[in-house]
């Protein structure tokens, strides 16, 4: 019997349970049964709904501490034209207008510990700010007294503490694990980059866990990874989620080739990886929404729904995506289609999952002001 007639004959709502060794064995599946598999994943979806969330996107520095083969988000911080700090003010102003436009997601990424940066730390300074977490702080709280917005951080690996502060002022937080080889660490992708640090990334996402802050996370695929490393990547997260429940959604992304990058002549994952990553990821995690970037998949979308994606993430109305500038998210109307053609209905949700919308998850303000944006989800 192969993994996929063993994977076939299990019931719906059961858990697969699948080790390294299978798990490669279906990332690897031919042709043959590359139609099978996708058909096995999306038949484990427990509804017609294909999420996404509005949402502004505020980079709030574009310096980083990391140098990954693939960044063109990353700039030094004497670059003329680097957003060295955004200012607390202007992001208000901007969110104000995001408003206007029916965003419910202030979504703050940035680079990591930038403020190991001489001159980023020079501006926290004269701000009142020790670092970039309390001023991270000082914007989220500001964001939730000023706006409607709920604010959505992700900015990489965060101590416990800071994690514990930040979660008062998060209703959700992210960071994609990307891969947990310690072998990519010496490779093109991630050998000037500290914080790729599988160990740390994963212990970023346990401290999540332990504080029971709704979570984010994902795989980027084509890399450099071998098959058994995305494997092994799904089983860490799998294994997080299994003793903590904070996963939200899982996001698998594919690596795209950029002009000036290290890895600019790179080839990018094919769609047949791409199909198969997707549905075995919806496979191993039937009670977290599988997500697929939709700007960088522009043509592809639905092949993935086919696959048991079930969310199309955070779409702007008015931001371009600072980490991918060159491909522009679809319009919302866009995304309907894509979704309707294939009997699926689009629905908005909040940057936080409605499982979490409780007290277990988020503090009474920001309780309060999710179940409000909640009645206003179309
Ligand atoms: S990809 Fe992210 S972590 Fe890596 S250099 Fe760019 S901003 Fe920094």
């Amino acid at each position: 019997m192969t993994i996929l007639s063993y994977i076939e004959d299990i019931k719906k709502d059961e858990p697969i349970e699948l080790n390294q060794k299978e798990i490669t064995e279906l990332l690897n599946v031919k042709r043959q049964d590359v139609l099978r598999l996708m058909k096995v994943a999306t038949d484990r979806r427990d509804n017609n709904d294909i999420t996404y969330s509005k949402n502004i996107f505020i980079p709030l520095t574009e310096v980083c501490r990391n140098s990954c083969g693939y960044c063109i988000f990353k700039k030094e911080s004497d670059d003329p034209s680097v957003i060295l700090l955004k200012d607390k003010e202007e992001i208000i102003k901007e969110l104000e207008v995001s408003q206007k436009y029916g965003c419910k997601e202030a979504l703050i990424t940035f680079g990591e510990q930038a403020d190991e940066d001489e001159l980023v730390l020079k501006v926290l300074n004269e701000k009142g700010f020790e670092n970039i977490g309390d001023y991270l702080y000082d914007v989220c709280e500001e964001i939730l007294d000023k706006t409607n917005l709920l604010p959505h951080s992700n900015c990489g690996v965060l101590p416990y503490n800071m994690l514990k502060k930040l979660k008062e002022v998060n209703v959700s937080m992210g960071m994609m694990l990307e891969n947990s080889s310690p072998r990519l660490m010496e490779t093109i992708a991630h050998k000037n980059s500290p914080g790729k640090n599988p160990k740390l990334r994963l212990e970023t996402i346990s401290n999540a866990g332990k504080l029971n802050i709704p979570y984010t996370t994902g795989i980027l695929i084509g890399i450099g990874e071998k098959k058994y490393e995305i494997s092994d990547s799904l089983i860490d997260i799998k294994d997080l989620q299994e003793k903590y429940g904070h996963i939200q959604e899982i996001i698998i992304q594919n690596f795209k080739s950029k002009v000036g990058t290290p890895m600019e002549f790179y080839n990018e994952p094919s769609l047949l990886d791409m199909i198969r990553t997707v549905s075995v990821a919806k496979l191993l995690f039937n009670d977290v929404s599988i997500q697929v970037p939709p700007n960088l998949n522009y043509h592809t979308n639905q092949i993935f729904l086919l696959c048991g994606a079930d969310d199309w993430g955070g779409i702007s109305p008015l931001t371009k995506d600072y980490v991918n500038p060159n491909d522009k998210w679809p319009r919302i109307n866009e995304l309907q289609k894509f979704s309707m053609e294939l009997g699926f209905k689009l629905k908005e949700r909040l940057a936080i999952y409605d499982k979490y919308i409780n007290e277990e998850h988020l503090n009474q303000k920001l309780l309060s002001k999710t179940e409000v944006l909640k009645e206003k989800l179309i």
